[in-house]
């Protein structure tokens, strides 16, 4: 830090410095750092005489390992190195309409266990060997759960289930599946919702999706800007897609932000904007939106907006009215729509486990269910099979 010698009083500048009521704002010849000091020292004092101004609510702060430290612990092999970059560049090329598979997202809506996670990547690889001529399946990988009011926040935040919030421990797992699912030679997604997140798992990532609920965020939309891969932006939980278009434009342009850095350190993020935005319906209070109609309007409000027209519509979610069973039905009529001729339709979403169903999170965690999801409810593995299986079928004459 600074030495003693910079802590001086503003008379000691005498005519260089010049102050504002406060005495703090300083002029000609006075460093940042002496800023920075000044100001430390005045909210010591302050608090220590009186109440304290900030941290009011918060009840202790606490170190997080560096990205750069974490990233020497699991660090990329050159097999992962080579997954993610293909996997970026595929879905570029199919999202841009230059390659006519079909993306395919697929996944737990949550990962809360890793055994269970891996074994999942383990049969999606194979699965995806069998299809790789009609889809290019991406594994659901998502760490993060944005929630309506409270719950479980994620694997990042809550690794051990049990409301001891050890994200030292959460990111760590989080970095060590993405680099097995990536070594394993399968491309992964997520949600990012923290923009501090990035810095340490995005390396590992070859598509994000930004949340229904965080779509309409600035915050996001800025992170979204510098991020290095293809991006889909849901609509809103209403079901508007103004948020979703409005967030494409917003994240295709430069921005500058607050954020960390690869050491940890607090930066001012100076980003290029992202071209790979996309759009992806989900569904909104008023109903489901993959239906034809629905998605030719989708795609004029596109072109009227001139952002790209190929977009991906999640099965699951509002698209289900919220029953894991009923992903069949969007699913099925969205691969018809493919079949008739329709090449916006660029990816599809499907929230998939091993087993079907969910469970709420019980107190005594002997009683989980292995491979049965503890958020949205999902199809089980036999389901996943035969609907890639039947797709895969229905497309093959088309290419
Ligand atoms: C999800 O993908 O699990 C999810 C929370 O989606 P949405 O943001 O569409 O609700
Ligand atoms: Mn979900």
């Amino acid at each position: 830090m600074f030495g003693p010698d910079l802590i001086l009083k503003f008379e000691d500048f005498g005519d260089a410095a010049n102050s504002d009521r406060d005495g703090y704002r300083l002029y000609s010849g006075a460093s940042w750092k002496l800023v920075l000091w000044r100001y430390y020292e005045r909210v010591t004092t302050v608090s220590q005489e009186t109440q304290p101004l900030q941290d009011v609510h918060v009840r202790e702060t606490v170190p997080l390992v560096s990205p750069c430290y974490l990233k020497q612990e699991e660090n990329v092999t050159d097999n992962a190195v080579r997954t993610v970059i293909d996997g970026r560049e595929t879905v570029k090329r199919i999202i841009s309409g230059s390659e006519s598979r079909l993306i395919v997202v697929l996944g737990p809506c949550s990962i809360h266990d890793q055994v269970a996670g891996l074994e999942y990547a383990r049969r999606l690889k194979s699965l995806s060997d069998q299809v790789a001529g009609t889809m290019m399946l991406i594994m659901r990988v998502y760490f993060e759960k944005p929630r309506t009011t409270v719950g479980w926040k994620g694997l990042i935040n809550d690794p051990h289930l049990n409301d001891t919030f050890d994200i030292q421990t959460g990111i760590r797992i989080a970095r060590r599946i993405l680099l097995e699912v990536a070594n394993m030679e399968l491309p992964a997604a997520t949600e990012l919702l923290e923009p501090i997140t990035p810095q340490y798992i995005a390396d590992l990532i070859s598509l994000t999706a930004i949340g229904a609920r965080t779509t309409e965020s600035p915050t996001h939309r800025q992170m979204s800007s510098g991020l290095s891969m293809p991006v889909g932006f849901k609509n809103g939980t209403d079901g508007s897609l103004q948020v979703a278009l409005d967030a494409m434009l917003s994240a295709r342009s430069a921005h500058s932000f607050l954020g960390i850095d690869n050491d940890g350190k607090t930066c001012i993020v100076n980003t290029k904007g992202n071209p790979w935005g996309f759009l992806v319906l989900r569904g909104g209070r008023s109903g489901s939106n993959y239906e034809m109609a629905i998605l030719a309007d989708a795609v004029d409000r596109l072109t009227e907006a001139k952002l790209p027209t190929g977009l991906m519509v999640d099965c699951s979610h509002a698209n289900s009215n919220k029953d894991y069973r009923l992903q069949h039905v969007a699913w099925n009529d969205c691969i018809a729509q493919r079949v008739a001729g329709n090449r916006n339709i660029v990816g599809l979403m499907l929230e998939s486990n091993l087993n079907p169903g969910s469970q709420s999170l019980p107190k005594d965690l002997t009683q989980l269910r292995y491979g049965v999801s503890i958020t949205d409810g999902c199809i089980g593995w036999e389901e996943t099979e035969r609907l890639i299986l039947s797709a895969n079928d229905k497309l093959s004459g088309l290419k």
